[in-house]
């Protein structure tokens, strides 16, 4: 039988996240691109309801708002990528949930572009982002290649906390033949000065916001 989607953050069935609750989601603050990445953008900020999102994919195995979401992150996109791959995360982390949040929402944007998903990056370490402080996290994960790269690679991943993942990614994909690397993630952290002043993505971000820096864009 086929279930209708809900809503991940209101549990209503329909559109997932509905339009409402997509109206409270705040929008992220531009910022430049992570080093290596050609340019890098978040749908919204990881805070109140993103960061409920956020953790309704993660934790919640909740993933009937993962075609939106990827059609958002998809519209954000200029052109067509080679191919679409995604941060990996941890093999325990993988294991615990069952599946790589990052790499089914990876296949969900690459479907709306029409170009191939490949896992193209692999981990190197086993530490956990989750858990850990800003300042721990901006070494980053360690990663590796697993094949050549084609040209034009858009990395996906769910949080852009301080970029060092995506910078590891783009270096790793770099090393490998990509020439140029685009970044898009679901929410980014905050920096702490903008804490308290977010606005909703509805209210502040048009169909014209440009595509590049960490724009914030609409989720549907
Ligand atoms: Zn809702």
């Amino acid at each position: 039988m086929l279930l209708p989607r809900r809503c991940p953050l209101c549990l209503r069935p329909g559109p997932a996240p509905c339009d409402r609750c997509a109206a409270g989601v705040p929008r992220a603050v531009p910022a430049p691109a992570p080093p290596g990445c050609d340019d890098a953008l978040a749908l919204f900020a990881y805070a109140g309801e993103g960061r409920r999102l956020i953790t309704s994919l993660k934790f919640g195995n909740h993933r009937d708002g993962v075609p939106r979401l990827g059609a958002a992150l998809a519209a954000t996109v200029p052109g067509r990528p080679d191919v679409v791959t995604w941060v990996p995360t941890t093999a325990h982390r993988r294991r615990e949930r069952g599946f790589d949040h990052a790499e089914v929402l990876a296949r969900a944007v690459a479907r709306r572009l029409g170009c191939p998903a490949r896992r193209l990056l692999r981990r190197c370490d086993e530490g956990h982002q989750t858990g850990r402080n800003r300042a721990e996290r901006r070494v980053g994960p360690s990663l590796a290649p697993r094949h050549r790269c084609p040209s034009t690679v858009l990395v996906v991943d769910d949080v852009w906390t301080t970029g060092s993942s995506l910078s590891a990614a783009a270096d790793a994909l770099r090393s490998v033949g990509a020439q140029i690397v685009l970044a898009r993630t679901l929410a980014m952290t905050p920096p702490p000065a903008t804490v308290g002043r977010e606005e909703s993505i509805a209210e502040s971000a048009g169909p014209g916001s440009p595509p590049y820096g960490g724009q914030a864009c609409r989720l549907g």
